[in-house]
């Protein structure tokens, strides 16, 4: 076959010129789109670039450790990390060990699948006191992320409050009263066991800023809340006394799941709590507005508010009342926030870089996908219909993208190579995976993860 210019186009995607994409995230995201390109008919060449040595993002560092079935999508992404055309790039940091600019050079297209990795601040005095902590830092201490493996939350306190009322806030809760003996069968990392094994908490806040009609929580992450040992649930009666317009969107088919957390909640109210149980209290219409405290954490200021605006728009007013909640240790888990990388559009206020239908920029080659497309929303599965679509915006550019050859991943290496890069492979992972496994198994847990970059560089040595 033969490089005629006249149809250099055509020719990208052929065995002769593969059309190389790299992809900057390993997170379901990121696989759900390696899946898709892999699946198209033309000759593709996936690089995956990680900063980590270990794949799969929230999956391994996000979904809690008592929720082993939501990790499943784990062996899903390891079978696309094995179809031939797939290579992945662990312990690259984008943006540092290698530009945007230079990837585009290596490749074809590049495909930004690299989530939100921060939280959305409160904004308020008081919000960096310690014994206030983002829930990112807890999940990611007790899931055994490198970055947050050395954080320490005072356990000794018997009050936590956790501000939001999502899934992460219902992950915080339950990692926080559930019995530990039932946490030493799963992948919580060493550390977070030994810290919960000698923790204090007996009473955990849920302050949300609206009304049960609008908690974010998915009806199972909800119900597993009452249906823990030694554990009781706290709704009062008033809370539940909904308005019209709440009455309005709960009777609006496509809420269900707002309908059904409301009967859950109701479900809890008036229950009385167990002599020695621990509580979860749910706090409705209250927002922050200080945290203070002398050198640390000491209380919590709430106002409360009223509902105001139409179904589905109603909005938090406060009214001026204020209570106070004494607690020296908190969570703020109101939302992941993405980061802006280096040479992208970024759109500050909502955290996402400037995409339309996933495609960056007006000319074809730089696109986005997951979190860092959308913002911080949906289930695993959510990533894989929104990959699916931005990998159909790449497919439609084919036409307008640069045909000329790429050296893809011998082109990373080299780049990787000069600056002194350890790459971690697909292979290496597996060394990991299967060390981290052995050491499960010594103490009966499914895998015992290696929780700092060092650690992993030096057992692959
Ligand atoms: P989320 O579902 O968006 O919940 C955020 C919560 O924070 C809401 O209650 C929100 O209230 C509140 N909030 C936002 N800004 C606030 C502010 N300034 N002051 C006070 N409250 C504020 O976010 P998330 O819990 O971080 O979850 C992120 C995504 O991951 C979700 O799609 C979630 O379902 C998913 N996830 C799923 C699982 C699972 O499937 N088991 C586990 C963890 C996470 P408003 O509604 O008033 O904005």
């Amino acid at each position: 076959m033969s490089w005629g210019t006249e149809n250099m186009s055509c020719d990208l995607g052929s065995s002769f010129n593969p059309l190389c994409v790299a992809i900057v995230g390993s997170g379901p995201s990121g696989f759900y789109a390696a899946e898709a390109l892999l699946k198209a008919p033309l000759k593709v060449q996936v690089d995956m670039l990680e900063r980590l040595p270990a794949p799969f993002g929230l999956v391994r560092y996000g979904v809690a450790p008592d929720h082993p079935k939501l990790k499943q999508p784990a062996q899903i992404f390891d079978k696309i990390a094995q179809t031939p055309g797939f290579r992945f790039f662990g312990n690259v940091r984008v943006g540092h060990d290698i530009s945007v600019e230079q990837l585009r050079s290596t490749h074809h297209a590049v495909l930004f699948a690299y989530g939100a990795e921060t939280d959305r601040p409160l904004g308020l005095d008081g919000e960096n006191l310690a014994g206030s902590h983002t829930a990112t830092e807890f999940v990611g201490w007790y899931n055994g992320h490198p970055d947050y493996r050395d954080r320490t939350f005072d356990l000794s306190a018997e009050v936590a409050v956790i501000v939001g009322q999502g899934n992460v806030a219902a992950d915080v809760a339950r990692m926080l009263a559930k019995p530990v003996d039932e946490l030493r069968v799963t992948d919580i990392s060493e550390h977070a066991l030994d810290a919960l094994a000698g923790s204090r908490v007996r009473e955990i806040h849920i302050v949300g800023r609206r009304g049960p009609a609008q908690a974010k929580f998915t009806n199972k992450e909800l119900r597993e809340l009452g249906e823990l040992r030694n554990c009781s649930t706290e709704v009062s009666a008033s809370d539940l006394q909904l308005g019209a317009t709440c009455l309005t969107e709960l009777a609006d088919k496509s809420n269900f799941v707002a309908a059904k957390n409301v009967e859950i909640f109701q479900g809890w109210s008036g229950r009385r709590t167990a002599p020695g149980d621990k509580r979860i209290v749910f706090h409705f219409l209250k927002q922050p507005v200080g945290l203070s405290g002398c050198g640390k954490l000491e209380s919590v200021t709430l106002e409360r508010g009223v509902l105001a605006g139409p179904p589905f728009a109603q909005s938090p007013e406060g009214i001026g009342s204020l209570e106070s909640l004494n607690c020296s240790l908190l969570f703020r888990s109101i939302g992941y926030r993405g980061q802006p990388l280096n040479g992208l559009p970024f759109d500050t206020s909502r955290g996402v870089l400037i995409h339309e239908a996933g495609r960056i920029g007006a000319s074809a080659g730089l696109y986005a996908t997951g979190w860092i497309k959308r913002g911080p929303s949906g289930i695993i599965g959510t990533n894989r219909a929104d990959s699916v679509a931005t990998v159909a915006t790449l497919m439609s550019d084919l036409p307008r993208l640069d045909p000329t050859p790429r050296a893809g991943g011998s082109g990373l290496r080299e780049v990787l190579a000069d600056g002194g890069t350890r790459i971690v492979s697909y292979p290496d992972w597996l060394r990991l995976d299967e060390m981290e496994v052995r050491r499960g198994a010594l103490t009966g847990k499914p895998r015992e993860k290696m929780t700092r970059v060092s650690e992993m560089l030096e057992a692959l040595q």
